[in-house]
């Protein structure tokens, strides 16, 4: 939050300054006008010059300061002053450019030079173009100077006499002021306008519009529209002020529901707002269509108690604990303070010519400023608080992903074990837990191939049972089975190398691999397997049964070129052999 209000006190200070530099140069400059004497009369009918000269001295009240004020009236007003001989050119300025009909006659001993100015008449016939109405007092010349004035806004008659280069140096101390607030003005409604096209978010929007229309009705009550924007439109200088104020309420009201997020609370609140739009724009249909007088007036009925509402919004809402609510009724409420302290400069209560010139002009800056940073601040918020969500939603995923993931390799692990548990059991003779056949085909391509690669001997036993058949038929199929599995065992234990494979062909047949040995060591391993089992009987549950085997013997060297195949029929071949010479031996091929 810290740097946003850096930011915010520095916008300010920049705005307050330039308006600050120039609100002082207008002040001294007022130093520079001529002290005059005026007196004034109304009339509720339209006199003419002659009917002003047959009026006698009483009716004419002297007026206390050049900046007179009567307020809304039908009347018509007249001003006289007494102007001395000067050696140099002079400006008379009325500084307020809302009057319907200002008629000014310079009357001189000889002749009257008369000007008819007043917003009801062209921009471009006024005799000096300034935003209010001024005429020339040439050098040399003396007089009486009579203004006649008529207007459906309220009546102000702020006078100033100054030497030509005066007055152009007020006008552009002014005209200063006016370019930095109504370029902060431009600025803003840009700047939020960008926003709303990056963002779409109708506040943003909504913003945008109300700085906009806030200065059309700056520009009109300045008369500064009438001069740059619309020199040509009677109608809009007629009809600015009640448009461009009721645009203004309609879209504070619409912006205000929007910052606030008015949906969200008392709907009873939200739809006070609503109301307030609705008057907002009926004001405007009467602004278009009814007579200034009219509309001026329902406006400002509507106005005061608009304004009120939407600061009781703003301060229930920031009671309420809602952060942005605070500063939109700190921002609203400068603008009040503002339009407060202006009004009481015109009616004479607070006698200040930079509150005149400058309150709303810094209030509402101020205001712009304000606003504008709030929708900075809350959308960089809003922005914040959805990243961390989102960064939330992302770390609970991940958990989840991990959580999962871990189970996945859990039950993975316990399929890998099923599956080997499952292989294992594919591979294995049931009977006697050796390899069995499946296994025994696959090992011996395996360690021919690696044989092969590394040129090294790989032997193969093929193993029979004598006279099996005859143990089945004399104790039953029952002790040949515990024959089977304890013979098993034997060749088990007999072949201690790791690489060594043992396994059961089939029935009582069995077969062992020995990879990496030669046919001498194959040889001697299976005298020796011949005589252990002949020399020990197995213990079977008819006693101990002597049985004894015959093994035939192949190497792989021997026959270079030739496959697995091969090398199996050689072996059951020397096996035959070793069955045919009369069994309990090895014979080797
Ligand atoms: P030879 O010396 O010529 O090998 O004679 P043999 O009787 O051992 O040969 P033969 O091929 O005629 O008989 C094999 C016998 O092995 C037949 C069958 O009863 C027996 N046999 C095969 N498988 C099993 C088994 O799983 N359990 C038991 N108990 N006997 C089996
Ligand atoms: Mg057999
Ligand atoms: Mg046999």
């Amino acid at each position: 939050m810290s740097r946003w209000i850096y930011s915010l006190a520095a916008l300010l200070a920049v705005f307050l300054i330039g308006l600050w530099y120039t609100a002082n140069a207008q002040v001294s400059g007022s130093a520079s006008q001529e002290p005059i004497s005026l007196s004034y009369l109304s009339s509720d009918e339209p006199l003419s010059l002659s009917d002003i000269y047959e009026k006698s001295r009483a009716d004419w009240q002297p007026l206390a300061s050049n900046r007179a004020s009567f307020g809304y009236t039908d009347d018509q007003y007249w001003l006289r002053v007494q102007i001395e001989r000067k050696s140099y050119d002079r400006i008379l300025h009325i500084g307020y450019p809302l009057l319907d009909e200002l008629n000014i006659y310079w009357v001189q001993s000889d002749n009257v030079k008369t000007y008819a100015l007043g917003d009801h008449k062209p921009y471009y016939e006024r005799p000096i173009l300034t935003s209010e109405f001024s005429v020339p007092l040439p050098a040399g010349e003396s007089g009486t100077l009579y203004m006649s004035a008529l207007t459906e806004s309220s009546m102000r008659l702020p006078i100033s006499i100054r030497s030509e280069t005066q007055f152009f140096d007020a006008q552009m101390q002014k005209r200063l002021a006016e370019g930095i607030y109504f370029g902060v003005l431009l600025c803003m409604a840009v700047y939020n306008l960008f926003g709303f096209v990056a963002s779409r978010e109708p506040e943003f929007g909504l913003y945008s519009l109300y700085t906009l229309f806030f200065g059309g009705l700056m520009l009109s009550l300045d008369g500064l529209g009438f001069r740059y924007l619309w020199p040509e439109s009677l109608f809009l200088q007629d009809k600015g002020i009640p448009i461009f104020g009721s645009l203004t309420f309609l879209t504070a009201a619409l912006f205000a529901y929007q910052l606030l997020r008015l949906k969200q609370y008392r709907t009873t609140l939200a739809r006070g707002l609503f109301i307030m739009a609705g008057l907002s724009i009926f004001t405007l249909l009467l602004g278009i269509f009814a007579s200034y007088k009219v509309s001026i007036h329902v406006l400002l009925i509507f106005a005061a108690p608009g304004c009120l509402y939407l600061l009781i919004v703003g301060a229930y809402l920031w009671r309420k604990g809602l952060v942005y609510a605070k500063m939109f009724t700190i921002a609203w409420g400068t603008l009040l303070v503002s339009v407060i302290a202006n009004s009481l400069g015109y009616l004479g209560v607070i006698d200040s010519m930079f509150i005149q010139r400058h309150a709303i002009m810094l209030g509402s800056g101020i205001e712009i400023l304000l606003l504008s940073w709030v929708l900075a601040v809350r959308y960089s918020e809003q922005r914040r608080e959805k990243l961390e969500a989102q960064q939330r939603y992302n770390e609970e995923l991940e958990d989840n992903v991990a959580e999962r993931t871990f189970e996945l390799q859990i039950a993975l692990r316990e399929l890998q074990d099923v599956n080997s548990e499952l292989e294992k059991k594919n591979s294995e003779d049931s009977l006697t837990g050796l390899y069995n056949r499946r296994y025994f085909s696959q090992q011996l391509e395996k360690e021919y191939r690696r044989a092969y690669r590394s040129k090294v001997g790989l032997c193969l036993l093929m193993i029979d049972i004598d006279h099996f058949k005859k143990i089945n038929d004399n104790y039953g199929h029952f002790i040949g089975d515990q024959i089977l599995k304890g013979l098993a065992q034997r060749l088990k234990q007999s072949a201690k190398r790791p690489a060594d494979v043992v396994c059961r062909y089939g029935g009582e047949e069995f077969a062992i691999i020995l990879p990496d040995t030669t046919r001498q060591h194959a040889e001697i391993f299976a005298t020796q397997l011949v005589e252990t089992i002949r020399d020990n009987p197995f213990p079977t549950d008819s006693g101990e049964r002597s049985i004894t085997i015959s093994v035939g013997i192949a190497e792989l060297n021997s026959l270079a070129g030739q496959s697995t195949e091969s090398l199996f029929k050689t072996a059951d071949e020397a096996l035959y052999r070793a069955k045919r010479d009369g069994r309990d031996k090895v014979v080797t091929i």
